[in-house]
């Protein structure tokens, strides 16, 4: 499904990743481990197109990414590692505008948001501004973001960081029942025991 060839990208006079190359397989749960600063959020902004790469290819379903295939990336769902939300509007109204953003109208943009809503347990809050919501509550909102447009293809970057137990365990199972329903998952963390119960496979 995704085909990474000897990538590379520095900052300046840092080299944050030196030569991966990487084949993902669809329907795979594959988990990025390691420590910070080890280049995960690099890969990953990479292959969600938010930076070029300085030398390399990435290709997804056979059809190279770059800056001009956004239908390709329209397969793509990015999870980012900080908080992307309109903290001023509630839960429901950041969900519209991600679903509008991906193209959806309608009653189809309707449906998702309440299977949204209701997948991470949020629809007693979905009037409620998202400043007013913990940390695991506005996580799980910001994976759902994420899925609104069903991706084939979801990157999940440290997506528990900060979580309580409880939000986390609603996450895993979450992601753990896309997965079986055919989703492909790239999820980076530093925790091992994350990786473990998650991951079919390591890098
Ligand atoms: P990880 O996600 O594994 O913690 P990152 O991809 O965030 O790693 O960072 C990899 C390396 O690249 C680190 O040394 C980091 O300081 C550096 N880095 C990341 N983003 C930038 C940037 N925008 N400008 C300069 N250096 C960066």
């Amino acid at each position: 499904m995704l085909n990474l060839e000897k990538l590379t990208k520095r900052y300046g006079a840092l080299t944050a990743l030196d030569d991966v190359s990487l084949r993902i397989e669809s329907g795979e749960f594959f988990g990025l481990l390691g420590p910070n600063g080890a280049g995960k959020s690099t890969l990953m902004s990479l292959i969600a197109g938010l930076r070029p790469a300085d030398a390399g290819t990435l290709a997804f379903d056979g059809v190279a990414l770059n800056a001009d295939n956004s239908a390709s990336r329209l397969a793509l769902g990015l999870v980012p590692q900080n908080i992307a939300l309109y903290q001023e509007l509630s839960a429901e109204q950041n969900l519209r505008i991600f679903g509008q953003l991906f193209g959806l109208r309608g009653a189809g943009l309707r449906e998702r948001v309440e299977e949204g809503l209701a997948a991470v347990q949020l629809i007693d809050r979905r009037e409620d501004q998202v400043k007013s919501f913990s940390g695991g509550m506005q996580r799980r909102l910001n994976l759902v973001a994420a899925l609104l447009h069903r991706p084939k293809l979801l990157l999940c970057d440290e997506p528990t960081v900060g979580v309580d137990p409880q939000s986390r365990n609603a996450i895993f199972e979450y992601l753990e029942r896309l997965n079986r329903e055919g989703l492909t998952v790239i999820y980076t963390t530093h925790y091992m025991e994350e990786a473990t119960r998650l991951c079919s496979r390591i890098g």
